[in-house]
């Protein structure tokens, strides 16, 4: 299986990041080494001082496709998660500086904490829905899926131009504004709507 994530796709995020708004979805992959499943906690790196909390929502694929049409797109994913797109910010800082892929900085053990999965029926709108994340019990970043720039199915279109989509890939959809620093002994907690789904700690 492969870990598609979406960067930039929250516009005030993209702002807070001073990048330049995207014209279609960016994206980059992790390898399945970087999941953390049942709550198990994240070891902080060593190679890192500077690790980012990202929390976003995550699309669970349920079929294989290619160049998959919007408008078909919503029937390639059954169940949406939350999960944590940690990243290396001070190594992301150099790759950027030197023009050199993000792997590094995105990709490394343990940077895709992932949380149980709900059926999208549970939803009355896919394209509005809140979450958040709070560390040590205080809110840190607050979404809704009606402020992405790209929308689940826009994605998913997009992606599956470069990438065949099997069962089981996941998609991470990008972060809303308000991402920060993570500490040894943080307890992060992801929620969507009033559901927690995601309750860990840094080690
Ligand atoms: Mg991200």
């Amino acid at each position: 299986m492969k870990i598609i994530c979406i960067g930039h796709n929250y516009p005030a995020h993209t702002k807070e990041m001073n990048a330049a708004v995207p014209a279609e979805p960016v994206f980059f992959l992790k390898p399945d080494t970087s999941l953390i499943r049942d709550n198990q906690p994240f070891y902080y790196p060593t190679f890192s001082k500077e690790i980012h909390h990202e929390v976003e929502l995550v699309l669970k694929i349920n079929k294989a496709g290619k160049n998959i049409q919007t408008q078909f797109a919503n029937k390639y994913y059954d169940e949406i998660g939350i999960g944590i797109d940690f990243t290396a910010r001070d190594l992301q800082a150099e790759c950027k500086k030197k023009g050199l892929p993000w792997e590094k900085a995105k990709a490394f053990d343990g940077a895709a904490p992932i949380g149980n999965f709900i059926n999208k029926k549970q939803f009355a709108d896919v394209n509005n829905i809140n979450f958040h994340l709070a560390v040590n019990g205080s809110i840190v970043q607050k979404g809704n899926s009606k402020d992405l720039q790209f929308s689940f199915d826009a994605i998913i279109a997009h992606v599956s131009i470069f990438f065949t989509l099997k069962t089981g890939d996941l998609i991470f959809t990008g972060t809303p504004v308000g991402v920060g620093p993570v500490n040894i002994g943080d307890k992060l907690e992801a929620y969507i709507e009033e559901q927690k789904l995601l309750d860990f700690e840094v080690k």
